[in-house]
């Protein structure tokens, strides 16, 4: 018998594609062989995302061009949710699952084109399929969500909360950290609520193993790699964290999805802390951790935002100085509570709010960056090239903030920690000097 070739297409957010990678790492460990070619695949895998339209859309795409190139498509994710709808719409489908399901996902590949020969598990990376870069990876500390943002079907798509165990995360790290792994990228849907639906079932005589999220990134931070946090929710228990950062156990930067600032706007929204007072936090994290980055989203158009209330959300990112901000013109997904709000604003105004929006953050990263000139970093390389290299700090995390560009030192190799001097910024990116081989280097010399 020979070995099936499987396609995968991986959509979506970080929760996503670490679904797809356990999909993968099984996929190998059962000998198939796994092909970003619709052509040379047996069928192919789409794990869709469906957190707005524009990623449903994107997801609907890829399964028609699946089925026009292939024609053997199995989709999972969170668009997997609305299976029958997809049936309907794409009766040739061979099977739709929801998101977390790798064995539903994996018994339909069997079904269609079983294993070939006994599982090699040996032969698999100790971390597992990745498709990240083999020197940093995101660890997914829990599944789902207890909140009810109203704008959100994250909650129905994937379910409540439910933590993982701190022994299996740290099981998964330490693997991460032993293939060669330097960055932990802490996902989950609220990082902040980690462990929360654990409490009630622990006894006294398990309080020292249940999920707390200040002791399992202490823990994390003591394998040797960076740490960094995604997706924290202002809650008074965050502060915990910041002295953390401090002692260099944890890198300090925290992404903090604060989506709003007037407080009508955030009840409608039905945000998570939205009581708390974000500028007081922010302000009392930075006095204590000088060096913190803070990354955010917002969305400006929800349903009734008067122009007032989105001039409030630009005095507040004025008064914050937030170090690096993605936006999102308000847009209605199906299902989503949001839908039945008053007074909708016309598409429009949406985007003109959001264009402004990024204009005044512009400005504000601007001037943030260029104060790091003259300051020195270690930074993490994540390309090398003839002119140098593309590398992070502390302050830049993958995909989704801007890059140090080191130039004259086309020695660097990805994966290696270099220090450098910042030389120049933009509103995105900054440019470094070489300052010091890293001790890879001096090996190499
Ligand atoms: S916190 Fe809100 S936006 Fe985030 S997944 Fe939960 S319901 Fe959705």
């Amino acid at each position: 018998m020979t070995t099936a070739t499987i396609g995968f297409i991986s959509l979506g957010c970080p929760k996503a594609t670490v679904d797809s990678e356990r999909i993968l790492t099984q996929l190998k460990a059962e000998g198939y062989v796994v092909s970003d070619s619709y052509a040379d695949a047996d069928l192919v895998i789409v794990n869709t995302c469906g957190f707005i339209e524009s990623a449903v859309a994107e997801s609907l795409e890829a399964i028609t061009e699946a089925l026009a190139e292939n024609g053997r498509v199995i989709v999972t994710g969170c668009l997997g949710t609305r299976a029958k709808e997809l049936q309907e719409q794409f009766p040739q489908l061979i099977a739709v699952t929801g998101p977390q399901d790798r064995p539903a996902v994996m018994a339909a590949v069997h079904a269609q084109a079983p294993p070939a020969h006994a599982p090699f598990y040996q032969l698999l990376p100790p971390g597992g399929i990745k498709l990240t870069p083999r020197h940093y990876a995101y660890l997914k500390i829990s599944e789902g969500c207890n909140h009810q943002c109203t704008f959100c079907i994250i909650p129905s798509l994937r379910g409540r909360l439910v933590s993982r165990q701190p022994a299996a995360v740290l099981a998964e790290a330490r693997a991460l950290v032993e293939a060669g792994v330097r960055e932990l990228l802490v996902v989950s849907q609220d990082t902040s609520a980690y462990g929360i639906d654990s409490r009630s079932r622990v006894t006294p005589l398990h309080e020292a193993r249940r999920a707390h999220l200040t002791n399992l990134t202490r823990a994390l931070g003591e394998l040797g790699a960076w740490v960094r946090l995604h997706y924290v929710y202002p809650y008074p228990h965050v502060d915990e964290l910041i002295p953390l950062m401090c002692e260099g156990n944890l890198l300090p930067y925290l992404d903090v999805p604060f989506q709003h600032a007037n407080s009508r706007i955030l009840r409608l929204m039905k945000r998570p802390a939205s009581g708390e007072d974000n500028l007081e936090r922010i302000s009392s994290w930075r006095c204590a951790c000088p060096d913190l980055t803070l990354r955010s989203t917002f969305i400006v158009g929800f349903p009734g935002e008067t122009e007032a209330e989105f001039e409030e959300l630009l005095d507040f990112l004025q008064a914050a100085q937030l170090d690096r901000v993605g936006c999102f013109a308000y847009s209605p997904v199906a299902g989503a509570a949001a839908n039945a709000l008053p007074d909708p604003l016309p598409l429009a105004v949406r985007e003109a709010r959001c264009e402004r929006l990024m204009a005044v953050q512009a400005e504000i990263s601007a001037q943030r960056l260029t104060r790091r000139i003259g300051k020195r970093y270690t930074v993490l390389v994540d390309e090398a090239a003839t002119w140098g290299a593309v590398a992070r700090s502390s302050a830049e995390s993958p995909g989704v903030d801007g890059v140090v560009r080191i130039a004259d030192a086309p020695d660097l190799v990805p994966g290696e920690l270099a220090e450098v001097e910042i030389t120049g910024a933009d509103q995105h990116d900054l440019t470094a000097r070489l300052v010091s081989a890293t001790p890879e280097q001096e090996l190499r010399a």
